[in-house]
Parts: C-alpha cells; sequence; structure tokens
C-alpha cells in the first residue's frame, strides 16, 4: 500500500459532494450551524452520519449526499469543499485530478456560473507543481432537459473563460430515473462548443440504454457495469464497447459497496483488462465511500494479482485518456517517468 501511494496518479471520476471527507463535513457544520435555522436534533443526526465514516450503512452512504448538498450552498462553502478535496488528492500521490459536479441554483445566494466559478477558483489557487486540476460539469439525469440546458450554457460560458480548467461534461444522477436519449441533444451541444464527454454507463441493466450512448460515441465511460453478458448485458454490445475503444473509469469500492457487483473478484475489471481495453481506476464518491484512489490500486493489484509493473504500466496509459492538452500530457508523462526511475 506504500507503493501505491506513492505511485504518481490520475484520477478522472470524482463528484465534489461525494468526495468530501469527514473533516471537511465537520468544518462546514461548524460555519453553517450559526447561519442556519436546522433544530438540534438535525445536526445530531447529520454528525451521527459522518462520524461512521468506514462502517456507514449503503442507507447512510446515500444519506450523505443530501448532507453534502446542504453544506455547499454557497460560492465560500463550494470553494472550501473544492479546496479541500484537491488538497487530500495530493496527499494521496494525486497529479493530475478532473473533478465533476452539478452546479446549482440556490435562489438569491447562488447561481450555477457562481458555482462553477467558485470551483475555478479554487482550482486556480492550487500551484501546477502539485497537482493539474480540470473541472467536468456534470448534469442529473433527474432534473429534466430545461436544467441540463441552462446547465450547458453555463458550461460553455465559464469555458470559454477558462479553457485551459473547464475541459468537459458529464452526464450521472441515479441511473432508473429519466432518459439518457432526452440529454444527448444537450450534451451534443456542449461537443460542438469544444466540451469532452464522459457518459455514466450502464450501472443497471439497460440494453437500449447503452446502444444509445455508445453510437453518440462520448470521449469516455463511467462504470460499464452491465454489459458483459455475465453481467446482465450481451455479448453483442461487449463487442460494440470493446470495438469503440473508448475509455472506461472504473471505480471497485463504489460498485461493490452499492452492490451493483457482488465482490472484487467479479467485477468487470477483469473482463476489460483481458481484452486489453482502455481503463482508468478511480474513486468515485472517496467521502461517501471512505476510499482513496491509492486503495483502489491496491484493492486492484490484490484482487487481480497484478505486479508493481502493471500498475505503472496502468498509471502512464491513464495519461492518455485524461483530457489535457498534448503539451500538458507529455509533461506528466515525463514527470512520472522521471519518478519511476528514481524509485527503480
Ligand atoms: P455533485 O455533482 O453534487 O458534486 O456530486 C454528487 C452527485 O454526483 C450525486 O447527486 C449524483 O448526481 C452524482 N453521483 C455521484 N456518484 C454517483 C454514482 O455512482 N452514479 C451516478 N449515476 N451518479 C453519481
Amino acid at each position: 500500500s506504500v507503493f501505491c501511494k506513492k505511485l504518481p496518479k490520475v484520477e478522472l471520476h470524482a463528484h465534489l459532494n461525494g468526495s468530501l471527507s469527514t473533516k471537511t463535513l465537520r468544518e462546514l457544520i461548524e460555519l453553517q450551524k450559526p447561519l442556519s435555522d436546522n433544530s438540534d436534533a438535525t445536526w445530531n443526526i447529520w454528525e451521527a452520519i459522518i462520524e461512521h465514516g468506514q462502517k456507514r450503512t449503503l442507507e447512510e452512504c446515500f444519506q450523505i449526499f443530501g448532507i453534502a448538498h446542504s453544506l455547499t450552498t454557497t460560492p465560500a462553502t463550494v470553494y472550501k469543499a473544492t479546496q479541500d478535496v484537491i488538497k487530500e488528492f495530493v496527499d494521496d500521490g494525486v497529479r493530475y485530478l478532473e473533478l465533476r459536479s452539478t452546479p446549482r441554483n440556490v435562489p438569491q445566494i447562488m447561481s450555477k456560473a457562481q458555482y462553477i466559478q467558485a470551483m475555478v477558483d479554487a482550482i486556480q489557487g492550487m500551484t501546477d507543481d502539485q497537482i493539474l486540476v480540470k473541472l467536468m460539469v456534470s448534469i442529473d439525469r433527474r432534473q429534466g432537459k430545461e436544467s441540463a440546458s441552462e446547465t450547458v450554457d453555463a458550461a460553455v460560458v465559464a469555458y470559454h473563460q477558462n479553457p485551459k480548467i473547464i475541459v468537459g461534461l458529464d452526464l450521472s444522477g441515479d441511473p432508473t430515473k429519466g432518459l439518457v436519449s432526452d440529454y444527448l441533444p444537450v450534451l451534443a451541444r456542449g461537443r460542438n462548443a469544444g466540451l469532452k464527454i464522459s457518459i455514466h454507463c450502464a450501472e443497471v441493466p439497460n440494453s437500449d440504454e447503452v446502444e444509445e450512448i455508445l453510437n453518440f460515441h462520448p470521449d469516455r465511460l463511467g462504470h460499464c457495469t452491465c454489459i458483459h453478458p455475465l453481467h446482465g448485458g450481451s455479448q453483442e454490445l461487449w463487442i460494440k464497447l470493446l470495438h469503440s475503444h473508448i475509455p472506461v473509469e472504473l471505480c471497485l469500492t463504489s460498485n461493490v459497496k452499492c452492490g451493483t457487483v457482488e465482490n472484487y473478484k467479479k467485477h468487470h475489471f477483469i473482463h476489460l483488462f483481458t481484452a486489453k481495453h482502455p481503463i482508468v481506476l478511480a474513486t468515485d464518491d472517496k467521502g461517501v465511500f471512505a476510499t482513496s484512489l491509492s486503495e483502489e490500486y491496491v484493492l486492484a493489484a490484490n484482487s487481480y494479482d497484478l505486479s508493481k509493473e502493471q500498475l505503472w504500466k496502468m498509471t502512464m496509459s491513464s495519461i492518455d485518456y485524461t483530457f489535457a492538452s498534448e503539451e500538458e500530457k507529455n509533461r506528466l508523462k515525463q514527470m512520472f517517468m522521471q519518478i519511476k526511475e528514481l524509485s527503480d
């Protein structure tokens, strides 16, 4: 595990509000208490859920999203949340991070544009020698087409102002709600404006949706849990995924804790890895699921018997799947190679 922590890493699938640590949530509560009209009983319940950490039940895991959202309703708290998460990834050996978040409009307090700007400000506060950070703007498939369209408008404006920071759009949210087909036109609009696209795909079995997503050809895919014939998909869809060569973001702990995958040995990682399909390990929600990117590398190494050389290869190839510029990718590769040479 020391090896995995020291390994320079690339994180490409991390949701801001799911990534908040117990420490950050505690601090946000202290900031919010004097300003809020929550009852003592509400604070006590929230604090108990937050303190459960690793021992949280699945239900509590999902409650954390609601709590985190209630604690990040101003530009100042979004800024703090973003900065804390970035620093924690730095401490874990992450050298390149694409953080994603669903901008929220809080009446009288914060617009979606201000939410995005608060994240950009926090990212600009980090120095390049620690970590390179980019932002992906998420669309929540529960919130409807109109909200998605507003989000893309705000993302495109922010992208023109900060083309080196804002890199893409993500489609996420409850996979059992809403239709992906409703959101593809608005994602296409973002793509035409220059943004890259990553879509959460096949978290639950849904062949028609997988087909639509693959035909859209996003730049990356999240999860792809139920595509292999052994996991509720089909041979035809599986082959279509492999032929697409679209890199897949894999979140081992998140999938096992949510119960969409039975255990680590049965995770679809192994099918994609064996097929030499482009994959990248990711945390998804390091706060909610009490994990870190090094922990995900340890889990992969132990579950699939990977050598140190294979872990190096995985982290190096992840650079190719980032939405960084070619120049940034080359710089990252050189930096990773130097660290490897020093450690050999
Ligand atoms: P936020 O976008 O508010 O920063 O992060 C939390 C949000 O990310 C959740 O409300 C949800 O929309 C999305 N999210 C986090 N984890 C997952 C996941 O595993 N699957 C899906 N589909 N969406 C997720």
